[in-house]
């Protein structure tokens, strides 16, 4: 049932969201919350997802609340691009267990890809705290410089 059912207000992100829970932010708005993901698939994996919401998935989110994270989306990559420069960046969006969800809170990966480096498996290994700290601060510093 983990397509359908009812949205948890204990989730990771919803704790993250409440200030309940820590977590690298990169970028904040009225719409949106954005930080990086701590088993990352690859350097600079970022998380877009909307703030005002209790969606859980593709199949609840409003539409209005989806052109938000969308457009956070697209400026993020931007972002990730200009600082990190992969060679290639995938937007990937889960929904349901078996489809690879494991946060029932709608959300978007941002993971920048190099020629060469195999792809890091889907929520496994912890990224080292300090490169995490490095990354957010390059990526903090990207947004404010663009603004
Ligand atoms: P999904 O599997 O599409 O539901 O994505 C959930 C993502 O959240 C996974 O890539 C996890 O590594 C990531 N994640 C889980 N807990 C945290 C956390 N506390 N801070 C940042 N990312 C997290």
């Amino acid at each position: 049932m983990s397509l359908h059912g009812d949205y948890d207000p204990q989730n990771i992100f919803a704790l993250i969201l409440r200030g309940d829970a820590p977590c690298y932010k990169i970028y904040e708005d009225a719409d949106v919350l954005a930080f990086l993901d701590i088993f990352p698939q690859s350097r600079g994996h970022v998380l877009v997802i909307p703030k005002a919401c209790q969606a859980r998935n593709i199949l609840d989110v409003e539409p209005a609340v989806l052109g938000a994270m969308m457009s956070a989306v697209q400026r993020l990559t931007r972002v990730v691009v200009d600082e990190l420069k992969p060679d290639g960046v995938q937007i990937a969006q889960f929904n349901g267990a078996p489809a690879g969800q494991t946060v029932y809170h709608i959300h978007v990966h941002i993971v920048p890809r190099w020629e060469g480096e195999e792809a890091g498996i889907h929520g496994r290994g912890k990224a080292d705290p300090e490169e995490l700290k490095l990354l957010q601060a390059r990526l903090v510093e990207r947004i404010r410089a663009g603004d």
